[in-house]
């Protein structure tokens, strides 16, 4: 059997197990700690653009936190991009809240801007405005950030920007996980950076960055015994994780000419393959391309295809399920068009890793050219 190669596996620098060392040399195996407070200065002065950070447990927690401080309550509507992965809707659940599905425009793949106000005006006309929206720039591609900006102002609602896959990527040369009123980064271990498990709340004011920090500390009053008057979460990042996490922050740049480079072999080895598709960016939209993937003729294609490079132990996968897809949403309100439901159909995820060597590179891109040939 060939070795196996992964979708997206972890990929260390190896200037983590210093950071861990020191950890533990003095004794900060603990939810917060040196590492912690590094970690979030690391990746604020990466975002450049004045945020503040707080690390957390997972992109996940990020999301929930940020819905929390919006005061998204039972009832609420929030409405999300119905292509993506489940963590940017179950939050909305966590709340009591209803999702509310808006399909995707083809230049990104993202939340179409046109539904988006469609839904926004639909759902007033029921007497039920939104109470924010989540958008996602998937696979590293941001999404169409001053159209879906545009109608969060004129309708007031607030945007929480998923940028869980778009760590590096950048819009007109601001990065991602800087335009919403809240972003979420996500280090899970197939993320673009990895600390195994963990995400980040990007926040506009310091005022907002702690008042998550503390719901994430469990909600201790300011007391010498514990006093609570609010319901907390222990959401916080360890400082171990967050060792990891600053030994990443170092070759991260590296990741993102790595997978872009991944991007552009796969192209350049396979677009002349009749029927196969490449996302391109439009002008001012540069994608980290945390996972490079194509659009094939037809499903039998895609799934013809998946099991071909499954035969040589090679991962690849369909693009994500859309919301309004999955059974344990099937009683969400949408507002769809199509797009999703045909990139669900066709697309497949190549393996993408910042690790991937030439040779895995060849071995799949030949087996491709085998399967078509
Ligand atoms: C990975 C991911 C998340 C969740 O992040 P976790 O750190 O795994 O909780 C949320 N949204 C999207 C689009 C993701 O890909």
């Amino acid at each position: 059997m060939n070795s196996k190669i992964w979708l997206s596996s972890p990929h260390m620098s190896g200037h983590e197990i210093g950071f861990i060392n020191e950890a533990f040399s003095t004794n900060w195996i603990a939810p917060l700690g040196p590492n912690v407070v590094g970690f979030e200065d690391d990746l604020k002065s990466y975002l450049n653009q004045n945020k503040e950070v707080a690390a957390v447990s997972a992109g996940t927690a990020a999301l929930h936190l940020a819905l929390i401080l919006l005061k998204i309550g039972a009832g609420d509507e929030v409405i999300c991009q119905s292509k993506t992965f489940s963590a940017s809707a179950n939050p909305i659940v966590y709340q009591g809240a209803t999702p509310v599905f808006v399909d995707s425009e083809r230049d990104t793949w993202n939340m179409c801007p046109i539904l988006l106000e469609t839904a926004i005006k639909d759902r007033m006309s029921k007497g039920k405005k939104p109470k924010a929206i989540i958008a996602v720039h998937l696979y590293g591609m941001p999404y169409k950030v001053a159209e879906i900006q545009a109608i969060s102002k004129t309708y007031n609602i607030p945007i929480v920007e998923d940028s869980a896959e778009s760590l590096g990527s950048t819009y007109n040369n601001q990065k991602c996980g800087t335009f919403g009123d809240y972003a979420i980064l996500s280090f899970n271990g197939n993320k673009i950076i990895t600390t195994s498990g963990g995400g980040a709340l990007v926040c506009a004011s310091k005022e907002n960055r702690d008042k998550a920090v503390f719901l994430a500390t469990q909600a201790k009053d300011n007391a010498v015994a514990y006093v609570h008057s609010q319901i907390g979460y222990n959401y916080r990042m360890s400082n171990i994780v967050a060792g990891i996490g600053r030994g990443q922050m170092m070759i991260l740049e590296d990741h993102v000419q790595k997978r872009r480079a991944n991007f552009q072999f796969y192209k350049d080895q396979l677009q002349h393959i009749d029927g196969i598709q490449f996302l391109e960016e439009p002008e001012g939209f540069y994608s980290n391309r945390w996972l490079t993937c194509m659009l094939l003729k037809d499903n039998t294609t895609q799934e013809g295809l998946r099991m071909h490079l499954e035969e040589d132990n090679i991962e690849s996968r369909p693009l994500w399920k859309p919301m309004h897809q999955q059974p344990v949403f099937k009683d969400a309100p949408k507002y769809l068009n199509g797009v999703s439901d045909d990139l669900f159909d066709r697309g497949l995820c190549l393996p993408s890793g910042s690790n991937l060597t030439e040779e895995d590179l060849n071995r799949i891109v030949s087996l491709i050219i085998n399967y078509f040939g």
